[in-house]
């Protein structure tokens, strides 16, 4: 398995500072989360300079563009657009700026559930279409990310699988929302590959009682299991770890070691 690690690590950074950090610590494969850009003191137009400038001088590899979460979309006052047209070409033009300058494999982006919709699975499947077109016409493919519990239908891996088969996308399996969602993890995962729909993978554990995004392992994910089902298809795709920190730096970069030491059994598909 391809192994790189979100940006998600290092949250109270500016995304490209939190990039380079990971780069520098052995992990020069990421996943740019988009919320990241939002803390940028230098502003985005300058930020995404500094990031084309590294990605061009090979500092850092971006594997993945985490597309804006739905609060982002609510905070920029976006939700209640009229149209899935109107959204879409929105929400497009706050990554197209980051997908031109870091060149990226893949766009994860999580379904849009607009509830207020008269029809929101249609809502979501416009939406949808529309960014998988002009990700294609960017060189990229976009990855719908199944959700948490609460988040229905699309905490449904079965569900998101079919909606990504349907616009010809691919499934990016969040395990630790799977896990919330009380998803069987390797049949989750057996039923994508059987289908050629699993692209990516965000790796990241919890005790079952919430999205906790937890360091792999630290949790209760029944990560063997997983792992056998990944080698039984030969899986080579890649493996983001999506662990979340947001508290004292020095904790975050404590949890980079440990990543660090982890990385090696993943790639691997084996338990440390
Ligand atoms: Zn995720």
């Amino acid at each position: 398995m391809l192994v790189a690690v979100s940006t998600s690590l290092l949250r109270s950074l500016c995304v490209v500072d939190a990039a380079l950090t990971l780069a520098q610590c052995g992990f020069r494969t990421v996943e740019l989360n988009y919320a990241g850009l939002l803390r940028c003191s230098d502003g985005v137009p300058e930020a995404v300079s500094r990031l084309r400038r590294a990605v061009s001088r090979g500092e850092v590899s971006v594997l993945s563009i985490h597309a804006p979460y739905t609060y982002v979309v609510k905070n920029l006052g976006l939700w209640n657009c009229s149209s899935p047209e109107r959204l879409a070409g929105v929400y497009w033009s706050l990554i197209a700026p980051i997908v031109e300058a870091a060149e990226p494999r893949m766009i994860v982006v999580h379904p849009m559930h607009v509830k207020a919709v008269a029809n929101p699975e249609e809502f979501t499947l416009t939406f949808l279409e529309l960014l998988r077109d002009w990700a294609l016409a960017s060189g990229t493919i976009l990855a719908v990310e199944n959700l948490v519990r609460g988040e229905e239908p699309w905490s449904d891996v079965g569900r998101v699988a079919e909606l990504a088969r349907s616009i010809g996308a691919g499934v990016c399996l969040d395990v630790g929302h799977a896990n919330y969602a009380r998803q069987g993890i390797p049949e989750a995962a057996e039923h994508l590959l059987r289908h050629g729909l699993l692209v990516s993978m965000h790796l990241h554990d919890n005790d079952g009682s919430a999205d906790q995004h937890l360091p792999p392992f630290t949790g209760a994910v029944e990560w063997r299991r997983l792992f056998a089902v990944l080698k039984s298809y030969g899986y080579r795709g890649p493996g983001v770890i999506e662990a979340g920190c947001s508290e004292p730096m020095a904790k975050c970069l404590n949890w980079l070691s440990l990543l660090r030491a982890l990385k090696p059994f993943l790639k691997e598909l084996r338990v440390p």
